[in-house]
């Protein structure tokens, strides 16, 4: 935990796992109630990116840091440059970039202090904006699981009801509305519901859409909304989406399993930005090696499906399965001392 009187700073960096390489994980700006809520968010959010970096094959851990404030105001480049002394100060072992409430643009004040910055803008030599990958790999998960359900990876007239409609949700719209795929949207900000009604989305209040009758539930806001209370809602074949840690418990996962409701796993669907910041490591970027790196999370979520049938246990399960066997085959071979 980390704060900066002086430019109004509170933030935590939560590191979970190093296994496989550096931990990595974006940037959080939220008006957390509280610290607890804040540490909580941190903790989950880093675990879950030791999941995804895992599942995608990726040579990083997993970590996540969260600063408490509201980004429409508390944003300021002395905050911002705090930020980036505090994760200099882990020496790399945490390496940073875009989430919820910050932007490509808040990353150049962060480098200002700290090299451990992925998803700089292209302009300045890094990869961008990760949002971009990541709705190219939820829309191909989806697929994946369109395949599964309906006996082809075919969209065209479905309709996908999309919680939050922010960056993540925008570029994976963009590839559903080019399938001629419905969709029905919402958010809390007027900006976002503005962008979606341009693209001709339809947009609902933001407790309209668990009700919703769709054949995709796509929550792309925050984490938890899957739970004891929304699963009785919804109604769906699919939960397909952009946010982390969609499930409030595990035990939700498996609730979904046995109604019948596929669940694409959000830490596997949802790596396609961090595949694509990771290319920025130890080599110039790529971005059509990314492009095919992400377009494999189709394969990987086909994959899962498959493990869940035969093992006939939850999608959730089944990718929990293949990220941990990955870092336990890892962290084994780590007991061999090189001398
Ligand atoms: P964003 O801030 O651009 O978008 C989030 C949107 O959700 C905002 O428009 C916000 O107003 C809206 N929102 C918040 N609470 C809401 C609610 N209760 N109901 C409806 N809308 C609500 O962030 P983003 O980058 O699009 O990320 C969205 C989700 O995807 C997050 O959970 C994030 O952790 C996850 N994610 C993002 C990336 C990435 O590359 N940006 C990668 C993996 C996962």
């Amino acid at each position: 935990m980390y704060s900066d009187p002086e430019s109004g700073l509170k933030g935590i960096i939560a590191i979970h796992d190093t296994t496989l390489g550096p931990s990595c994980g974006g940037t959080r700006m939220w008006p957390y109630a509280t610290e607890q809520e804040a540490l909580t968010d941190a903790l989950n959010l880093s675990r879950a990116m030791t999941y995804k970096s895992a599942a995608a094959g990726l040579h990083l851990g997993g970590g996540k840091g969260v600063i408490i404030g509201d980004p429409r105001t508390d944003k300021t480049e002395a905050l911002l440059r705090a930020w980036g002394r505090f994760v200099d100060t882990l020496g790399g072992r945490y390496l940073t970039t875009t989430d919820v409430g910050t932007t490509g643009r808040d990353l150049e004040a962060v480098r200002q202090e700290t090299q451990h910055v992925l998803g700089l803008d292209v302009t300045l030599g890094g990869s961008g904006d990760t949002s971009v990958m990541t709705g190219l790999g939820i829309y191909m998960g989806m697929k994946a699981c369109a395949s599964d359900v309906w006996g082809a990876d075919d969209l065209r007239g479905r309709t996908v009801a999309m919680q939050g409609f922010g960056k993540v949700a925008t570029h994976t719209a963009e590839h559903l509305i080019e399938e001629d795929v419905r969709i029905i949207a919402t958010d809390i900000n007027e900006m976002a519901l503005d962008r979606a009604r341009q693209m001709g989305v339809k947009v609902v209040g933001p407790d309209e859409i668990y009700d919703i009758d769709c054949d995709i539930f796509a929550p792309c806001a925050l984490g938890g909304v899957i739970n004891t209370q929304t699963i009785d809602r919804l109604r769906c074949s699919i939960v397909a989406g952009g946010a982390n840690n969609q499930l409030a418990t595990a035990e939700d996962g498996e609730e979904l399993h046995r109604r019948g409701i596929v669940y694409a796993p959000d830490f596997l669907i949802n790596a396609g930005g961090v595949i694509n910041a990771s290319a920025e490591i130890g080599q110039p970027y790529n971005p059509d090696r990314s492009r095919q790196q992400t377009e494999r999370i189709y394969e990987q979520m086909s994959a899962v499906l498959t493990t869940s049938r035969k093992q006939e246990i939850s999608t959730a399960r089944a990718a929990d399965i293949l990220a941990e066997s990955r870092l336990d085959s890892v962290r084994r071979m780590r007991r061999i001392w090189r001398g």
